[in-house]
């Protein structure tokens, strides 16, 4: 069958004529899913023989046997082959989320007590020393799949540890607001460059990519953000400053929220 990409400009006087424009975007589409494919597939081809690598290397080097000239290239491989897998999950939850439209097992969110989670292992991550100011609305719920409002939410925390030096602030806010609900992390870190700014949400798109490996990322971050908010028709937006520091926002429509309060629509 045909899949026909249409447009309908109105024209003339009062508009009362319309222009419309067929295009045929069957090759397009099909092109689409043979690349989602291929991503899901070779992902999960390399997953397999790639927990086996790791778990042998954990083995080896952890080995009584092994001499101590190996230990260090084993634990080389061992942190690579763990790279690689963190690489691969992360495929597989992006293609995943491309595959369905909408966000499934729809449950209601205590994103307080999810933000407090996280932050409990960030600090860890950071080795606390990384300063945390929390304004959260505990009333405040939202409906969506707890699993990825959470992976969602912890990769924006996460991510203003990674890269920001200690003793940054991260301020993290959730609260009620005209369109429904917001979601904030703000750091004072070093910011970005407006040129990055567009591109964040990439695959793989990194503004320094040594350092962002160096601190574990995989560049798929923000990219798994910007696909579960969508799934939760959430807007995402990114502001920043160089020297000033950089905010990440996620406004969800006030159908997804529940006030506990008795403003409560
Ligand atoms: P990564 O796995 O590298 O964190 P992301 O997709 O989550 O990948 O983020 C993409 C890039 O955006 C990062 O590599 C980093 O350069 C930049 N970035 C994300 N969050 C921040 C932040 N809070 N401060 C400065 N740069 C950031």
């Amino acid at each position: 069958s045909l899949i026909l990409s249409v447009r309908v400009t109105p024209f003339g006087e009062r508009r009362k004529q319309c222009l419309v424009v067929g295009r045929d975007i069957t090759k397009v589409f099909h092109l689409n899913l043979i690349h989602r494919d291929f991503v899901a597939n070779a992902s999960h081809e390399l997953r397999t023989p790639l927990t086996v690598i790791a778990g042998f290397l954990e083995n080896l080097s952890e080995s009584t046997l092994t001499p101590d000239s190996h230990q260090r290239p084993l634990n080389l491989m061992r942190n690579q082959a763990e790279r690689m897998q963190t690489i691969i999950e992360d495929l597989l939850t992006l293609s995943r989320l491309e595959l369905e439209e909408h966000a499934s097992e729809m449950t209601t969110v205590a994103v307080a007590d999810e933000v407090e989670l996280i932050v409990i292992e960030a600090r860890a991550l950071s080795g606390d020393q990384h300063l945390f100011v929390l304004n959260l609305d505990t009333q405040l719920e939202l409906i969506g799949n707890q699993r990825e409002l959470h992976s969602a939410l912890s990769n924006l925390i996460f991510n203003a540890v990674k890269h920001t030096p200690l003793h940054t602030v991260i301020t993290i806010n959730w609260h009620e607001d005209e369109q429904g609900a917001c979601f904030r992390v703000t750091d004072n870190g070093p910011g970005i460059a407006a040129e990055h700014l567009p591109r964040l949400s990439e695959r793989f798109y990194r503004v320094d990519k040594a350092r962002s490996r160096a601190s574990g990322g995989t560049g798929l971050g923000l990219a798994i953000v910007k696909h579960i908010l969508h799934r939760h028709e959430a807007q995402f937006s990114i502001a920043s400053e160089l020297g000033v520091g950089s905010s990440f926002t996620c406004h969800f429509p006030a159908v997804s929220c529940l006030h506990h309060s008795p403003t409560c629509q």
